[in-house]
């Protein structure tokens, strides 16, 4: 089969691979339809993934169709349409249990699809405790829909929860990216009055406008006013920063009001400043790390029942073949992209 492969740092090139197994009884093999494009991919081709395995499959944010199962697997059956988480979790460790399943103490689990196993820029991916990594795609729901499902829909959703955002709130999202975005779209499912979203690039700010309505995205230099208009207590109710700049992580505590949560949901480049002697007094609550990928099946139902609908941020699709093309246009943003995926 045909799979976009991690073949040195710097280099991702389309392979020939024999097609996966089960290895385990708990394994799944989908057959993927829709495979996109992840800022963490042009991670791991720069070399700045160390736990990345040269040699694998790329890809970790996909949608398929179930083709095998092990004889443990029983929440999927061959034929079911799927969502793959990227996090693999065994379900069953200190972590799991308390749902912290990015830290699941199993050798395989975190994110292990597409950086240290094979996973799904690909015609097929297996996918590890597969009545974990996978959940059933409502009838109704596109393929479009469910893509992000998994990883940046994940990462929105756990944001949002860590925010701890309560109805009639402004929220303040810093970053109107993919992941910016799906965290204020999470943001809405909890009501609150206001969210705004910080953003430099006039393009994207143009995106929100034109495809989220609901969403309110200004420029950094104005948000300050921005929020002084809406927000009654000093600032935001939560912030949810999700760019991942030195003058963005200021902008999160600046902004945020006495006793607000602000979820770092960024990865940064260089460590962060806390100012505590100017900081001393707001009683902030921070939040930090990676997502815990545990409620695809909330979000699935949540998108049949008509919201979050995340599918205008895939703005470009190509075949699996045209993967280096793809990659082009996701990495220099052409032709405004947001979202790219790979069809197999
Ligand atoms: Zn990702
Ligand atoms: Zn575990």
């Amino acid at each position: 089969m045909r799979a976009y492969t991690y073949v040195s740092e710097g280099t991702f090139a389309m392979t020939d691979k024999p097609k996966p197994v089960l290895q385990d009884e708990r394994d799944a093999i989908v057959r993927v339809t829709l495979a996109a494009i992840c800022t963490s991919d042009l991670h791991i081709r720069r070399g700045c993934v160390p736990r990345a395995v040269q040699g694998v499959t790329v890809g970790h944010e996909m949608v398929g169709v179930v083709e095998t199962v092990g004889s443990a697997v029983r929440n999927v059956q061959v034929g079911d349409r799927v969502a793959v988480n990227v996090e693999t979790f065994c379900g069953e460790c200190f972590f799991c249990r308390r749902g912290y399943v990015n830290n699941c103490a199993h050798p395989l689990g975190g994110w292990a699809l597409g950086c240290r196993i094979d996973g799904g820029q690909a015609e097929f991916v297996r996918v590890p405790f597969a009545d974990r990594g996978l959940d059933r795609i409502p009838d109704g729901v596109t393929d479009e829909q469910a893509l992000f499902t998994g990883d940046l829909l994940s990462t929105g959703y756990w944001a949002a929860d860590l925010a701890e955002i309560g109805e009639g709130d402004t929220v303040l999202v810093i970053g109107a990216g993919p992941a910016g975005i799906c965290a204020a779209l999470c943001a809405l499912l909890r009501r609150p009055r206001h969210v705004l979203l910080s953003e430099p690039d006039p393009v994207r700010r143009a995106f929100v406008r034109e495809h989220f309505p609901r969403l309110q995205a200004f420029p950094p230099e104005e948000i300050a006013v921005r929020l002084a208009q809406t927000a009654e207590h000093g600032g935001a109710d939560a912030v949810i920063e999700a760019a991942g700049t030195d003058a963005s992580f200021r902008a999160a505590w600046q902004l945020a009001r006495p006793n607000a949560a602000v979820v770092l949901l960024a990865m940064y480049e260089s460590p962060q400043t806390l100012p505590l002697p100017q900081m001393y007094g707001k009683n902030l609550v921070f939040k930090t790390g990676g997502v815990d990928g545990c409620h695809c099946a909330d979000i699935l139902r949540h998108i049949a029942a008509g919201e979050p609908d995340a599918s205008p941020l895939l703005t470009h699709v190509f075949a699996l073949e045209e993967a280096d093309r793809a990659y082009d246009v996701f990495e220099h943003r052409l032709g405004g992209a947001m979202k790219v995926a790979l069809r197999p």
